[in-house]
């Protein structure tokens, strides 16, 4: 298996491939700047990818799967629905779908750590009856 680099089948959508980049792959450097610009990871829906940032995941071998989880499922909810540019309130409507494709999988760890860093998130508290909109 290559070094610094795990590919799988989105367990959210296995037509979509996850791609986790850590910091000690050749081409992590040409990743930065995205991942600074776009947060922990971002689409590339033409070739149906999510990219993952795994320098804030911890070590390779050791990845912090909560937060690993939490942020495939952002980013599949931004392909599922169809934003095309990042507004913030794709942004926030990306965690809300988030919750309930975590919630779908009884991944409750990641949903709580999306409930604890929403607030820095989109400056609310996260409120349940906020994914009505998707029921
Ligand atoms: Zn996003």
């Amino acid at each position: 298996m290559e070094e610094n680099i795990v590919i799988y089948p989105s367990q959210f959508n296995p037509d979509t491939q996850v791609v986790v980049i850590f910091p000690g792959h050749e081409k992590y450097s040409d990743f930065e700047p995205l991942f600074n610009e776009l947060g922990f990871g971002f689409v590339a829906p033409e070739q149906n990818m999510v990219f993952i940032d795994g320098g804030i995941l911890g070590d390779e071998n050791d990845m912090d799967i909560d937060i690993l989880r939490f942020i495939e499922a952002h980013e599949l909810a931004h392909v599922i629905l169809g934003h095309k540019e990042r507004r913030p309130e794709d942004e926030k409507d990306a965690d809300l779908y988030a919750f309930i494709l975590l919630g779908e999988k009884k991944f409750r760890n990641a949903q709580q750590y999306l409930v604890d860093t929403f607030l820095e998130r989109h400056g609310e508290v996260f409120d349940i009856t906020m994914i009505d909109k998707f029921n």
